[in-house]
């Protein structure tokens, strides 16, 4: 949703956990505290939160992430590949044909193919981010 690189590591494997964090250059956020480094380049981020909204506020409040318009909905939800914007007459026949007339902008998935426009994420999670957006605000010293 932020734009953030981000995979979600199914394996209960710790070793390979930390061989694919290497390769790939990723911090690992978890909320176990048995997970230690094994090298000096392993980088592990803890999160106390057990809900995910108030795991992101966690993370913003620490300063590790950030809610930068330009790369909210940046990656597409269903394989995190940066999204390229495309043109309308691309889009025509592909979309509904009332989101075709109602939209300017469209974006697509280069490895999925999936069509995104302004609206097309649930409504759920852009809410989500303007609560976010809100209760970090709030919090802001004057
Ligand atoms: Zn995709």
């Amino acid at each position: 949703m932020l734009g953030y690189d981000t995979i979600y590591y199914r394996g209960e494997d710790d070793y390979h956990l930390f061989q694919l964090a290497r390769q790939e250059g990723r911090m690992i956020l978890t909320r176990n505290t048995k997970l230690v480094p094994k090298r000096s380049e392993d980088r592990i981020l803890r999160v106390t939160e057990d809900k995910p909204l108030l795991q992101l506020r966690e993370l913003f409040q620490k300063g590790h992430i950030s809610l930068d318009q330009e790369n909210l909905f940046s990656r597409c939800l269903l394989c995190n590949t940066t999204l390229n914007q495309i043109s309308r007459e691309e889009v025509e026949g592909k979309v509904p044909d009332f989101i075709f007339y109602q939209q300017k902008e469209f974006f697509q998935c280069p490895e999925c193919r999936k069509i995104y426009w302004q609206g097309s994420h649930p409504e759920k999670m852009a809410r989500r981010i303007d609560e976010l957006k809100t209760s970090t605000k709030s919090q802001a010293p004057d």
